[in-house]
């Protein structure tokens, strides 16, 4: 099967339930996307039996729309050790599950001083093992440019700790994984209408459970409008596509530059970064305008996944903008070396953001608990976040 498209779960092993309850699981998870099934995945391999409900018939949400990009090295704090927590859960379920996962890691491309600079600080923070700096001739081969062609590149860094994983085979790969083991099942087409201790009321009639998880990103606001409101949840939404990828373009790390810079944490937070901001500001403020992270990744079929832009509603708009598309796609054949790339699909990717902070974890009722990552790395922090929740150092936020 082509990775570029989205496989359907396999349904032999899915189960749904046309009418009541098809009997009582010690963990009940909503939504069948990464935090879900992250979720599912840590407690069915401690022993407990989970059921996933999930409204659609296969996950099409944040969850397979994005980069499959698990980017530990740019988080900093405290999201940067719930990262590191992920890397072995990811190694762990892609093992299981059969799906790809490769140590890949990031390459940080440097076209000027300031960039270099930043990733010059980086390194003297984190130390050499975390963060690889590379030359414009290594970073020009790892492009995979033409004739090596170094000409814009000042340098690069690798940072070897991040992960790859296919964003369009991992969540339905997992979910194939959760419904064949003997405690695990998939409600697909069943659709979540309300929440409480114990049981969790759905189109199909209640499913109970002993422990309620509530996995539905950025559509927590139907379910729990006063608590997403609370936490001031809004919907980003991001211009991403799928290329042809040039001749020489091979690597499997995921492409990050000057803009990734400016939005992650380990580089943001650097000296040089105010600096770089300026830069940008001065030669690209058009990709600041649209909220750029100028990023790309290799799909195991040797397409390129490119974007993307940034852009908050409450609800998000149908429309995506054609200029958009373009900055984004002028930026990264500039940074891959050549004249233009053929694209091959475009889409709209939506996640659930926050002015209050990356991460929502509320407690709703006893035995309830929601889990939403307000930021975009939710496939960054998956697995670390499934296995505090059930060692119990995941606090809720109040
Ligand atoms: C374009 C894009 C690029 C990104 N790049 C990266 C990246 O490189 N690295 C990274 O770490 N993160 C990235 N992210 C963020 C990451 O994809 C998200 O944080 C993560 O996928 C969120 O997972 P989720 O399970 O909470 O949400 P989703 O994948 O959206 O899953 C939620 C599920 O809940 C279901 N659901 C909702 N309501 C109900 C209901 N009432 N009843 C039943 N089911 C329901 C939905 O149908 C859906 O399947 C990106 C996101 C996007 C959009």
């Amino acid at each position: 099967m082509s990775s570029s498209t989205v496989p359907a779960p396999a349904t032999a092993a899915s189960r749904t339930h046309p009418t009541g309850d098809p009997g009582r699981s010690d963990v009940v998870i909503v939504g069948a996307g990464i935090i879900g099934l992250a979720h599912a995945f840590e407690a069915l391999s401690s022993g407990l039996s989970v059921t996933v409900v999930e409204r659609d018939r296969q996950p099409v949400g944040a969850s397979v729309r994005n980069f499959g990009h698990c980017c530990i090295s740019a988080q900093d704090g405290e999201l940067l050790a719930v990262a590191q927590r992920s890397r072995p859960g990811w190694l762990r379920a892609a093992k299981a599950a059969g799906i790809w996962a490769e140590e890949a890691g990031t390459l940080v491309v440097a076209r000027s001083a300031t960039e270099a600079a930043v990733l010059e600080e980086l390194r003297a923070e984190r130390g050499g093992d975390e963060v690889e700096l590379r030359t414009a001739a290594q970073t020009a081969a790892l492009l995979g440019r033409a004739d090596g062609a170094d000409g814009d590149l000042v340098g690069g860094a690798l940072l070897p700790a991040d992960l790859r994983v296919n964003p369009r085979e991992a969540a339905p790969g997992l979910a194939r994984w959760v419904a064949g083991q003997p405690g695990g099942r998939v409600l697909w087409g069943t659709a979540v209408t309300g929440v409480e201790s114990g049981t969790v009321h759905t189109t199909r009639g209640p499913v109970h459970g002993d422990r309620i998880l509530v996995c539905v990103g950025h559509d927590l606001d139907y379910l729990f409008p006063d608590v997403a409101e609370d936490h001031e949840v809004q919907r980003c939404r991001l211009t991403m596509a799928r290329a042809e990828a040039p001749a020489g373009f091979r690597t499997d790390s995921a492409v990050l530059t000057a803009t990734s810079m400016l939005r992650y944490e380990a580089f943001a937070g650097r000296p040089s970064a105010a600096r770089l901001r300026e830069e940008v500001l001065g030669h690209s403020a058009d990709l600041l305008e649209i909220g750029a992270n100028v990023m790309l990744t290799r799909l195991p079929d040797g397409t390129v996944l490119l974007g993307d832009s940034h852009h908050y509603d409450a609800t998000t708009p149908p429309f995506v903008e054609e200029r958009t598309h373009e900055l984004l796609t002028a930026e990264i054949a500039r940074v891959l070396g050549v004249e233009r790339l053929r694209i091959l699909e475009r889409w709209q990717g939506v996640y659930a953001s926050s002015p209050r902070g990356p991460l929502l974890v509320r407690d709703l009722a006893p035995g309830v608990r929601a889990v939403t990552v307000t930021s975009g790395v939710g496939m960054t922090l998956s697995f670390g976040l499934a296995a505090a929740t059930f060692d119990g150092t995941l606090a809720a936020t109040a």
